[in-house]
């Protein structure tokens, strides 16, 4: 099965992929995870270093495919996780789907590509042109860790309707929503009451996971000796159990983006008449433009 996570900037899609894919290695599927964020940190929690990535090897082999070894770009992590960092187009020319599209060529050249009971990619979503959106040519499912925010959703919404238009060709589902480092899932809620979506687990701000990214670990590997953090581990082996009976997910249909301007911005100035403490400044900024 493979899998495709999405999501903004910052949102937290590389420590929750990394911990999904420790929670999938512990119920005994052999996992891969292939950061595909030009910021290739995407593994760092599963490997405690920032491993090369494929991109750079095949520059320093002069792109002899002949002369890479699966040693030489795949990293055993944590609990038996495999990592793969396909790296960065060069800023400001190239393109992301050119460096997933060689890391698969690879990964296949070197016997790995269907090696795995699960390949996990990590993927950027702020901007979902073709090369980014690559991945889902790959992928059974994708999944979307957002926030409570607009930007969030906004970038939700964008990658929904890369997923409907990727759906068209071959068997991809949207799995469903990740909310993360959120108490709140009112405006999350707002917009799956328009756009179906199932919500297959919602995680708060909690400040051991901001830690371990620091760290260099995940939580399954920080809770061996604080057994007090295991409440954590069991919302990724929540997600991960959902995954592994192959869920029916959705297809979307994604909103216009004035419909979800109108939706979600309704909804902020309820809000701002409500408590006019319950908007944050940045938030208050998306309203001003609209
Ligand atoms: P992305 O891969 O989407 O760019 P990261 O996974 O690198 O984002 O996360 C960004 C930051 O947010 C990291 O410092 C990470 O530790 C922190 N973080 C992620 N999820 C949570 C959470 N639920 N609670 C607290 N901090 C979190
Ligand atoms: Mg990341």
């Amino acid at each position: 099965m493979k899998l495709a996570v999405y999501g903004k900037g910052g949102i937290g899609k590389s420590t929750t992929s990394c911990n999904i894919s420790v929670a999938l290695s512990k119920r005994n599927k052999r996992v891969l995870q292939i950061g595909c964020d030009p910021k290739h940190d995407s593994t760092f929690t599963l490997t405690g270093f920032l491993i090369p990535t494929i991109i750079d090897t095949l520059q320093s082999k002069d792109y002899h495919y002949e002369d890479i070894w699966p040693e030489d770009v795949i990293y055993t992590g944590y609990a038996g996780v495999d990592c793969v960092e396909a790296g960065g187009p060069p800023a400001g020319a190239g393109c992301g789907g050119y460096v997933v599209g060689e890391t698969v060529k690879l990964l296949k050249e070197l016997n790995a590509f269907d090696e795995y009971d699960i390949i996990l990619f990590d993927v950027l979503g702020d901007v979902v042109c073709g090369g980014f959106a690559a991945p889902l040519n790959y992928a059974d499912y994708c999944i979307i860790v957002t926030d409570n925010g607009f930007d969030a959703l906004f970038a939700a919404n964008r990658i929904s309707a890369s997923v409907r238009e990727k759906a068209r060709t071959h068997s991809l589902r949207l799995a469903g929503l990740i909310g993360n480092r959120t108490a709140q899932r009112d405006l999350i809620d707002k917009y799956i009451d328009n756009i179906p979506i199932p919500v297959l687990e919602v995680l708060p701000l909690i400040e051991e996971i901001r830690v371990s990214r620091v760290k260099g670990k995940t939580l399954f590997e920080i809770s061996e000796v604080d057994n007090s953090l295991s409440y954590i581990c069991d919302y990724y082996l929540n997600i991960a159990d959902q995954i592994i009976t192959s869920p029916e997910g959705v297809v979307p249909k994604e909103a216009a983006d004035r419909e979800l301007f109108s939706l979600l911005s309704d909804f902020y100035l309820t809000k701002v008449k409500d408590t006019s403490s319950a908007i944050n400044p940045e938030e208050e900024m998306s309203l001003v433009v609209i």
